[in-house]
């Protein structure tokens, strides 16, 4: 049987962490698409960014796409594959979710578990952003407190 993932397994499509204009977290829009929660600059996963570029240039080949988006052509065929790019309507395949294992029509993994994988990873940027802001300190003072037994 096929092993499942769990969320700290999921391989996304280079999801933006923290924003490039104000350091704020990226909190995930759906579709490929994240927004800072501070200045609302927008980024988007290598999903989102090719899938902007197909939208609006009906046609391209993975090379044209990869060369606009600077997403690798593997990383496309594979979305392509996935059909993450195109729902076929009727399609009798299914493709399975890699976190819980239910059926779904496109992508790696069905809405729930992507809600909850950037619920999650936007929980962790935000301790990360905390310890940026200078709460390290008070964690070497305890530490400092301690008293050292040496194992002899
Ligand atoms: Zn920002
Ligand atoms: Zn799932």
């Amino acid at each position: 049987m096929e092993r499942l993932k769990n969320f700290s397994e999921l391989d996304v499509y280079h999801r933006p962490e923290l924003c490039p204009e104000c350091g704020g977290v990226m909190i995930f829009k759906g579709c490929g698409e994240y927004k800072c929660e501070k200045c609302r600059h927008i980024e988007y996963d290598d999903y989102g960014k090719v899938r902007n570029y197909v939208e609006k240039h009906a046609g391209v080949t993975a090379a044209q796409a990869s060369d606009a988006t600077g997403v690798k052509q593997k990383t496309i065929r594979t979305m392509l594959k996935e059909s993450r790019l195109e729902i076929a309507e009727g399609s009798s395949t299914f493709l399975k979710c890699e976190i819980c294992g239910v059926k779904i029509r496109s992508g790696r993994v069905c809405p729930k578990c992507e809600v909850e994988f950037n619920r999650r990873m936007e929980q962790k940027l935000h301790e990360r952003q905390k310890k940026m802001a200078g709460f390290g300190m008070g964690r070497d003072g305890e530490e400092g407190t301690k008293r050292f037994v040496r194992d002899r």
